[in-house]
């Protein structure tokens, strides 16, 4: 085996990419990357009832937008089925699996008296030591494997520590159904160990099945993987994480207007620590990862955190790359598709202009489009209340004035000219600028907030700007 980290991310698609989900990708990554390894991406449909195909293009959607790229193709692990019961049927052979042919009746048997007795139910091991004639006739057993009896399974984590299992709570479980399809315990081992992992990093409610895969590995004499159990994250106030707290689809993270980039740096930063490092780049995050440093508590999630980290990511971002990222999320905010159809070259290069003011007040996409609203709105442009209310009494007639000043504009239409303009017109009527830069916002995007005045009139253009005055005015 060749030293090269080679990492998966091993969803079930039974849903959508989960943000918990997202967070275990984004450390397989990070780990593969930082390492100059590989992510390999396997999906894990061996449940047909509840594996569907929508879920499996969904989840490969979201990596797509978070861009967590996986490396050559993902693997079906319900198609490699025939190689799992191959390798189950090679455990018989060699002595270390056997045929069980208890009947549900007796199973249930097993259960009720180990409840009766107190004790977690397990198998007895009946079969194990049975010689393979006395199978019933015609009948198809279930493949179980021989666990350990005593002594204790020591599983070496590298984010739990030293995880000791007493070997008496594992008993001969089942690794082929008598159906002849795998449990999913017995196909985990085997895709991990013939897809080349070296390192499996996933959530902590998997870390009892670490032992129990353990005891497979050590049955085929294979290589254990390194283990990396990183805690689930919680809700802000400590309860399991639900809908409420931001369980949700990674997709509706990029509805409500994350960047994929501010998304990765706060999920990063759950659990795990860069000295006092907040803000990180993607380039940054890969550089300074290391599984070994993820904590061992759990993670809290809470929402201020990421739209605060979220705003920073935007107001550093390349207006140009912002831009783009802007334009390619559209179809999924709230207000986006409108903004989109009506997106032609023109109003690119106003939107591109009015960037560096827009995203000073914005701390999600959502806010910037209704950031941006003004540029796309038409004439005469809805009035919110706010700006409604800077729009009467005298409002009219400085704006009467405002406009005249602007009109009188003989050079070139720009931000410093507009500004030359009104400054003139505020100091000779002796009005404070205030008293005019707010209806004149007022009148040009509808609303009380924008970016700064002077530039939404350089941005809107002369004819436009002229004619959203005129507007307000008779
Ligand atoms: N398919 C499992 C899950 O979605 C992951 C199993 C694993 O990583 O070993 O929780």
């Amino acid at each position: 085996m060749s030293d090269k980290v080679v990492t998966r991310f091993a969803p079930s698609p039974t849903g959508f990419l989960h943000i918990g989900g997202a967070r275990t990708a984004l450390f397989n990554w990070l780990y593969a990357k930082h390492s100059g390894g590989k992510m390999l991406l396997r999906i894990e449909d061996t449940d047909r009832e509840r594996s569907t195909d929508a879920a499996t293009a969904a989840i490969l959607d979201g990596l797509s937008w978070l861009g967590l790229t996986w490396d050559g193709e993902p693997v079906s692990q319900f198609e490699r089925a025939p190689r799992h019961r191959a390798v189950a049927e090679e455990l018989v052979r060699l002595g270390k699996a056997y045929y069980c042919y208890a009947t549900p009746a007796e199973l249930e048997a097993m259960r009720e008296s180990a409840r009766a007795k107190g004790l977690p139910p397990r198998y007895d091991g009946r079969w194990r030591d049975r010689d393979p004639s006395e199978a019933p006739v015609g009948a198809r057993g279930a493949i179980r494997i021989k666990a350990p009896a005593d002594g204790e399974t020591v599983v070496h984590d590298r984010v739990q520590g030293e995880v000791r299992f007493p070997n008496k709570d594992l008993d001969d479980f089942i690794i082929l159904r008598s159906d002849g399809n795998p449990t999913y315990m017995h196909a985990v081992v085997v895709d991990d160990h013939d897809m080349g992992i070296t390192h499996i990093i996933r959530g902590d409610d998997h870390l009892t099945n670490a032992a129990r895969q353990m005891v497979i590995y050590r049955a085929l004499g294979w290589e254990m993987p390194s283990m990396a159990h990183i805690p689930l994250i919680h809700g802000a106030d400590g309860a399991k994480l639900s809908k409420r707290h931001g369980a949700l689809g990674v997709e509706a993270y990029r509805a409500m207007g994350y960047l994929p980039e501010a998304l990765l740096n706060y999920l990063a930063r759950l659990g795990w620590s860069h000295g006092d490092d907040e803000v990180m780049s993607i380039t940054d995050m890969i550089a300074w990862f290391d599984i070994g440093d993820v904590n061992k508590g759990a993670a809290r999630f809470d929402f201020a955190k990421l739209e605060a980290l979220n705003g920073v990511h935007m107001r550093r971002m390349n207006d140009a790359e912002l831009l783009d990222i802007f334009i390619n999320t559209l179809p999924y905010l709230e207000g986006g598709p409108a903004i989109a159809a009506r997106l032609d070259d023109t109003r690119k290069a106003q939107l591109l202009a009015a960037l560096p003011g827009l995203k000073e007040r914005a701390k999600t996409l959502v806010e910037l489009v209704d950031g941006a609203a003004f540029l796309f709105a038409e004439r005469p442009l809805p009035i919110d209340e706010k700006a409604a209310a800077l729009l009467g009494g005298e409002a009219r007639e400085i704006l009467r004035g405002a406009h005249a000043a602007l009109k009188a504009i003989s050079g070139d239409w720009t931000a410093a000219a507009a500004e030359a303009a009104i400054r003139q017109y505020a100091l000779a009527g002796g009005l404070k600028l205030g008293a005019v830069a707010q209806p004149l916002r007022a009148a040009l995007t509808g609303k009380s907030t924008s970016p700064g005045v002077f530039d939404v009139l350089a941005v809107l253009g002369r004819e436009e700007s002229l004619a959203r005055v005129a507007d307000q005015i008779d």
